[in-house]
């Protein structure tokens, strides 16, 4: 894994404390907050790795409500990102992309310009259309 933390903060012994800056609030929807969470311990993960030392919490800090909420880098959690990278490694030995979600989770995305998953959801609402055009039983 590679990647840029937004902060990174160093306890009084060195050991690495990361902060994942987020839009919105603290009130998210739990699917949306357990995804904060899968990447703030993929970074603690990489820490991890780049110092030696062990990270045993971090800390999601939400833009709106200017608040932080701290996450214990649990064992279930670490367990999360090794079964998310075995995962991409999968679709990247495959040579293929999953389909957007277009849901919920895409208004907060930052990647949305460039995924446009709502283009993409018209596109195939079209070659439904289409398939059904020209067909007299329809
Ligand atoms: S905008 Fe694209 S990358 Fe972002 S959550 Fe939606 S489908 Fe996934």
């Amino acid at each position: 894994m590679i990647g840029k933390a937004d902060v990174v903060e160093f306890e009084p012994d060195g050991t690495p404390y990361p902060v994942e800056y987020k839009h919105g609030t603290r009130r998210k929807a739990g699917f949306i907050a357990a995804c904060d969470e899968l990447q703030l311990a993929a970074q603690a993960l990489c820490l991890e790795e780049m110092t030696g030392r062990h990270v045993a919490e971090g800390a999601l800090f939400y833009a709106s409500s200017k608040r932080r909420r701290i996450v214990a880098i649990t064992p279930a959690l670490r367990a999360g990102v090794e079964q998310a990278v075995a995962g991409v490694r999968t679709l990247l030995a495959e040579g293929r992309l999953p389909p957007p979600v277009n849901g919920e989770r895409c208004r907060a995305c930052s990647l949305v310009d460039l995924c446009q998953p709502q283009a993409l959801a018209a596109h195939d609402a079209q070659i439904e259309l289409r398939r059904h055009l020209f067909d007299p039983e329809d």
